[in-house]
C-alpha cells in the first residue's frame, strides 16, 4: 500500500526526514563520509553485529520457555519478561535469536 507523498521524503531511501541535500540524516552523512559524490550516498555497510543466539544451556533453556509461552499465545513483552524473569531487552534478544533461528536454514532469499 502507497502513502500519500504529501511530505518531503529522502531521495535516497525515502525516509521522511530530510536533513539536507534531499537526504536524510543517515544518508547524507554516508554522502559527506564517502566525498560527496555525484551518484549519492554509497549502500549503508552490512551489518557488524549478527543477532545473539544461545549458547549456554541455560539460555537455550529460557528460549525454550520463551517458545512455549509464545506457542500458549502470550506475546506482551513485558509479561513475558516478568514470567521468564528476565529484562524486555532480552524477550527482544530472545524474538530476534527466534527469527533467526527459523529464517537461517533455507539461506536462500525467499521471494
Ligand atoms: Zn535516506
Amino acid at each position: 500500500m502507497a502513502r500519500p507523498r504529501s511530505v518531503r521524503s529522502c531521495i535516497n531511501c525515502g525516509n521522511c526526514q530530510i536533513h539536507g541535500h534531499g537526504y536524510c540524516a543517515t544518508c547524507y552523512s554516508r554522502w559527506r563520509d564517502a566525498g560527496y559524490p555525484d551518484d549519492g550516498p554509497p549502500p549503508p555497510a552490512p551489518r557488524r553485529y549478527s543477532t545473539w543466539t544461545p549458547c549456554q544451556e541455560r539460555s537455550r533453556g529460557r528460549l525454550e520457555d520463551y517458545l512455549e509461552l509464545l506457542q500458549f499465545g502470550e506475546h506482551d513483552e513485558g509479561m513475558l519478561a516478568r514470567r521468564l524473569g528476565c529484562s524486555i531487552r532480552t524477550v527482544q534478544r530472545y524474538a530476534a535469536a527466534h527469527r533467526t533461528l527459523t529464517t537461517q536454514p533455507q539461506n536462500r532469499s525467499a521471494a
